[in-house]
Parts: structure tokens; C-alpha cells; sequence
């Protein structure tokens, strides 16, 4: 199966071993992709280094920037092929995939545009000097990614190093990476120089740590679980490779008793039923103020009822969970928390004709749940809603703030002191205030504090992580 692009050629594994790749609404195998490994993480590395010696090294930004832009336009001329590729690998419904592939384009044509806009310093030294300040590429940038957004993230990752000059080595997750497999062969029509971007699929334990390891990359940029996060951490360490981290989340959402509950509802609902819960920034805990906790979670719950899940083609409210392994994970929380009494007050449905040996879990709402319960702390990254109360703004910032991670939350409350106050407290790297943007934002900063990982892509920032600088002191006198 020649599905890894290194030095502009696809191949199959040295070792021509695979991987099946199964439909999550069936449980069966549709197709098969290359099973990566060292000797081919060894030839990707390689490959970028001599693109960095090559054509690609010398090229303006401008014209980096219009070969991202350009890559952006053939994502968009063939959005329907990838949008099916990305359905099909993730389940997810086709209206959900087909706006992801917009914000893969979005990420190329944002940086395409942003590539020559990033401008050097003059810092005043002494008599007779010139110093200046430029931004220069890392050089070799591995890039890791998980399976929730494949696309996004395959666009998230890479288009910000490619604008500053890295060239890169991707390896996606062995559980979805059909979309990123299309996107590199539309990279190499936009005419990227061979080993600029190079793709190794395969497993995580292979590829993925052969990547990390390897004394040939000059920085690591990991998405996916803080245990994984960890390992690659230790990995780069060891050659003093900078790497950014983005891991899980447990994000609350913080409802006040003067809550617009209209314009509220939709959007809490949709931050956790959105690609069915496996989203890092999903808003997995709400937080209701004890007043109007009742009437609140009981207009949550009604939303619940009425969600749907089902195949790509039904393209419902949500499809089935990506794999076998987090499907028995997230059914496992629900279990867990039916068996300790946390109170289940709704589930959403599945529609009929879904099959039965499909991923599929029902949306589930808990409420009251215990502040210290496993439900109410750990990531379940899956339709999973945890309903708590508190008294009053201290006791919701304690709450917000009482779990190991830091990645979004959102505000809802019409009080303008307190949306400050809380957005000031809450230990985050994004909040919301009366809006949540879980997904998308292109332009918007990302990232986490404690657990959920540090460093920041998304934005302008991201080009300032996969750059580094050089400080030229010129002596003229
Ligand atoms: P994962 O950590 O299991 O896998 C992520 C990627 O790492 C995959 O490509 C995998 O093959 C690779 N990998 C696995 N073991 C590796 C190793 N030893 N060395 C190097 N690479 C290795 O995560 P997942 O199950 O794919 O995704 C779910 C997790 O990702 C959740 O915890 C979620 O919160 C997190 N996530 C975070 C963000 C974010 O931006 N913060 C976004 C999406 C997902």
C-alpha cells in the first residue's frame, strides 16, 4: 500500500507491511494503509533535510506563501472527494466533515497570506552597530496528530511550518488518515518541493516514537492523549528537541443564574455532542448555579432527548465513537457512573438502521455529579455531559479550575463585571463569554495550561513556535 509520500515519491513501508483501516459505523474493514516504521521515519527525516539544503531553502516567503495558498484552492476544488474520505474514516456526519475541509483550506490560504508579513527587529546597541533580529524556520518539524479532526488538524499542524520554511514529517493517526493522504497528493500537484512534506503513516509505538526519537528533527509538534503527550515530551528531550503539546481537556462551561438560556442552550449542547464528544476542547462539565440549576439542566436534558446519532449519510446530530478501543472506554465512564449513582437524566437516541456492531454510544447526560467522581474530573472525550452546581462566583471559579486541565471554558452570565472577573480567574487557555468555539478559529490562538499542554498553535502565534530567531550584531565602523 504506497501510502506514504517521502522525497515526493508515494511508497509502500520498507518493510511493505500494513494496516487495516475500519468504517466505526460497522466495525469492518474498508481499506488498508501503510504500516511506517523506523527504516521509513529514517528516510522522511533525511529526505526534509535535504529539502531544507535544496530549492526550498532558498525560496522567498512570498513564494512559500503561494504555494500554501495555492494548496489551500486544490483543498477547495476537491472538497467533496475529501469530505467523503474524512466521513468514511471518522463516521462523522458529512454536513460536519465538509465544513472541516473548509477550515483545512482556511489554514492554508491564513498562513499562505501570513508567510511574507513576518517582520524582523532592530534592537539600538552600541555605537557602530547594526543589530537585527530575524525569524528563521526550526529547520526539520515532526508533526504527530490524533484521529478526532484529522483534516483540521493535518492543516493545523503543518501549514504554519511550511509558511516559515521548515520542511516536515507527518505521521497521522493509524485511525484516520485517509483525508491527509488525499491533501499530500494535492501538495505535490501545488508543486511543494519533494521532502518538504513528507507523510509515514503507521502506528503510534512505531512511526510515531521512531519520529520523536530520531536526533534529525530539530522540533516536535504532538496533538493527542497527556500520556502520549508525555512520552514524546521524554522522547525530544533527550536530544533537546523543543516540542508543543496539545493535549486532552475537561472544559467547563459556567452558567450563571443570569444566563440568556436561550441563546445558552444550543450552544452547550453543541460543544459536547459536536463530533461526538472527541473533541479536546469539548465542554464536557457544566457547571449551573445551585438558583436555577433545576430548571437549567432540565431544558439541557430535554435537548439531550432529542439528539440523534447515525452513519454520515443520515447526517444527523452526531456519528458513532472512532475506534473499538475509545468506544469500550466511553462506555465504561457511563457504566461506571450508572454503578456509583451518579443520576443518568438523559440520553439522546440512535437512529434506526444504525448497525449494532458499529461504535455508536447515545449522548448522555449526568447530573449532580460528585466533584471528586471520575466522571467529573477525567477527560472522557465522548458524548458524555457532566451536570454540577455551585453557590455563587467564587465557589464556580474554585469548581472551574478544580480539575488538571486548562484548555477552554466558557462564561454565561450577562453581567459585565463578572464576565471579566471569571474570564481573569479561570485557569484557561481560551474562554468563551457567551459563545464557544470548540473546533474551529483558525486565527484564534490554541492551546493549554496545566495537563492540556503548553505551547500555542492556531493564529500568529503558531508561526512564532515552528520559527526561532537569530540576532545578527554588524560591526560597521
Ligand atoms: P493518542 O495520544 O493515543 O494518539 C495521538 C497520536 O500519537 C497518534 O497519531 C498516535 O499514533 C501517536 N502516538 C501514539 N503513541 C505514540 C508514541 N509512543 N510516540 C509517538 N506518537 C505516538 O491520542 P488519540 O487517542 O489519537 O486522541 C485523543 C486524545 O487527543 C485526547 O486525549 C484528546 O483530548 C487529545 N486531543 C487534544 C487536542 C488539542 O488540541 N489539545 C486535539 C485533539 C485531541
Amino acid at each position: 500500500m504506497k501510502t506514504m509520500l517521502i522525497d515526493g515519491r508515494w511508497q509502500a513501508a520498507q518493510d511493505e507491511r500494513t494496516i487495516e483501516v475500519l468504517n466505526p459505523c460497522t466495525g469492518e474493514a474498508f481499506t488498508r494503509i501503510a504500516r511506517g516504521g523506523q527504516a521509513d521515519i529514517v528516510l522522511a527525516v533525511a529526505a526534509a533535510r535535504r529539502a531544507l539544503d535544496g530549492p526550498w531553502g532558498r525560496m522567498t516567503a512570498t513564494e512559500r506563501g503561494r504555494l500554501l495558498q495555492k494548496l489551500g484552492q486544490l483543498i477547495l476544488d476537491n472538497a467533496e472527494e475529501i469530505a467523503q474520505l474524512e466521513a468514511r474514516d471518522t463516521g462523522k456526519p458529512i454536513t460536519v466533515a465538509r465544513n472541516d475541509i473548509k477550515v483545512v483550506a482556511r489554514y492554508f490560504e491564513f498562513y499562505g497570506t501570513a508567510a511574507d508579513k513576518v517582520h524582523g527587529e532592530a534592537i539600538p546597541y552600541l555605537d557602530g552597530y547594526n543589530v537585527t533580529l530575524v525569524r528563521v524556520p526550526r529547520g526539520v518539524t515532526a508533526h504527530i496528530i490524533p484521529w478526532n479532526y484529522p483534516a483540521q488538524m493535518f492543516g493545523r499542524s503543518l501549514a504554519p511550518a511550511l509558511a516559515m520554511g521548515n520542511a516536515t514529517v507527518m505521521k497521522p493517526s493509524e485511525d484516520a488518515c485517509l483525508s491527509g493522504i488525499k491533501i499530500g497528493e494535492l501538495a505535490m500537484e501545488a508543486g511543494f518541493p519533494p521532502g518538504v512534506l513528507n507523510i509515514v503513516t503507521g502506528y503510534g509505538h512505531e512511526a510515531g516514537a521512531a519520529l520523536t526519537a530520531h536526533p534529525g528533527i530539530d522540533f516536535a509538534s504532538f496533538v493527542g492523549s497527556p500520556e502520549v503527550g508525555t512520552m514524546v515530551q521524554e522522547s525530544t528531550a533527550r536530544n533537546h528537541v523543543p516540542c508543543v503539546l496539545e493535549l486532552g481537556g475537561k472544559s467547563p462551561q459556567i452558567v450563571f443564574d443570569d444566563v440568556d438560556v436561550e441563546k445558552a442552550l444550543p450552544v452547550i449542547v453543541r460543544a459536547i455532542v459536536q463530533n461526538a464528544g472527541q473533541t479536546c476542547s469539548a465542554g464536557s462539565r457544566l457547571l449551573v448555579q445551585e438558583s436555577i440549576y433545576d430548571q437549567f439542566v432540565g431544558r439541557v436534558a430535554e435537548a439531550f432527548r432529542a439528539i440523534k446519532v447515525g452513519t454520515p449519510e443520515m447526517d444527523l446530530d452526531c456519528g458513532p465513537i472512532v475506534n473499538k478501543k475509545q468506544f469500550d472506554r466511553v462506555n465504561n465512564f457511563i457504566a461506571d457512573a450508572v454503578a456509583s449513582g451518579v443520576p443518568l437524566l438523559a440520553e439522546g437516541s440512535l437512529a434506526s438502521g444504525v448497525s449494532g456492531q458499529g461504535f455508536f454510544v447515545k449522548p448522555t447526560l449526568f447530573g449532580r455529579v460528585p466533584r471528586d467522581h471520575r466522571l467529573a474530573c477525567s477527560e472522557v472525550f465522548g458524548p458524555v455531559l457532566s451536570a454540577i452546581s455551585f453557590k455563587d462566583e467564587e465557589d464556580a471559579i474554585a469548581l472551574a479550575n478544580a480539575t488538571e486541565y486548562g484548555l477552554a471554558a466558557g462564561v454565561w452570565t450577562e453581567n459585565g463585571g463578572r464576565q471579566a472577573r471569571v474570564a481573569q480567574r479561570v485557569l484557561s487557555g481560551q474562554v468563551f463569554i457567551n459563545c464557544y468555539g470548540a473546533g474551529g478559529g483558525v486565527e484564534l490562538p490554541f492551546g493549554g495550561v496545566k495537563k492540556s499542554g503548553h505551547g500555542r498553535e492556531k493564529g500568529l502565534l503558531a508561526m512564532e513556535e515552528m520559527s526561532t530567531t537569530k540576532t545578527i550584531v554588524h560591526y560597521f565602523k
